[in-house]
């Protein structure tokens, strides 16, 4: 791992940054006034703290949870097997949760946690996701809200990873194979 090469650019800052304002406007064109966003690790923090930022300048409260997924481990195949770490210490009952991931790829993760948040009493749940992976296979869920859709390339930075690197690049880049 000594050697790390160096991506290619995607999505710049400015798109990212363009985008993630016009999600926040259709987010609060539809969603409630007041939200809890459960926002899942590690990946999508760094698109969180954009979007709940835009959220806030469109008129909507809300409150932060995280939650910790993680399917691929150190490598750039999902393991299949989900890992979830920390758990919910917000009450949700009866609240909108709006959930928000980096990519949505097979839906494993989000299904997961949409289910686990149905049980926990929601009053509803709304997916957002800034990536979502064109990949043969139709994912097991759909996202309500997508940044982008991106070919099927492994794709880091803006918080997505590669063995827990590239998570501070400001734009989106393919890690070539
Ligand atoms: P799913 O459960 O939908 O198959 O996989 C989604 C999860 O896999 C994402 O939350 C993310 O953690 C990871 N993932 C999927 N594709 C990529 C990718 O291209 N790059 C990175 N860094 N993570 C990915
Ligand atoms: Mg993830």
């Amino acid at each position: 791992m000594g050697s790390q090469k160096k991506p290619t650019t995607l999505l710049t800052q400015a798109k990212i940054a363009a985008r993630v304002k016009s999600l926040a406007k259709e987010i609060a064109a539809n969603a409630p006034r007041s939200i809890t966003v459960v926002s899942l690790l590690k990946g999508s923090f760094v698109f969180t703290a954009d979007l709940i930022r835009e959220l806030s300048l469109q008129g909507v409260s809300l409150e932060v949870e995280f939650l910790g997924f993680s399917s691929y481990g150190n490598s750039k195949q999902s393991s299949g097997a989900l890992d979830m770490y920390g758990e919910l210490r917000t009450d949700v009952s009866g609240r909108h949760v709006l959930v928000i991931d980096d990519i949505l790829e097979t839906g494993g993760t989000l299904a997961a946690a949409k289910d686990m948040l149905q049980k926990a009493g929601s009053n509803s749940v709304s997916i957002c996701v800034l990536l979502q992976k064109n990949i043969k296979q139709k994912p097991s869920l759909d996202a309500d809200y997508v940044g982008f859709t991106v070919e099927d390339k492994f794709v880091v930075g803006y918080g997505l990873d590669y063995a827990n690197k590239y998570r501070e690049l400001p734009y989106i880049a393919v890690l070539d194979k």
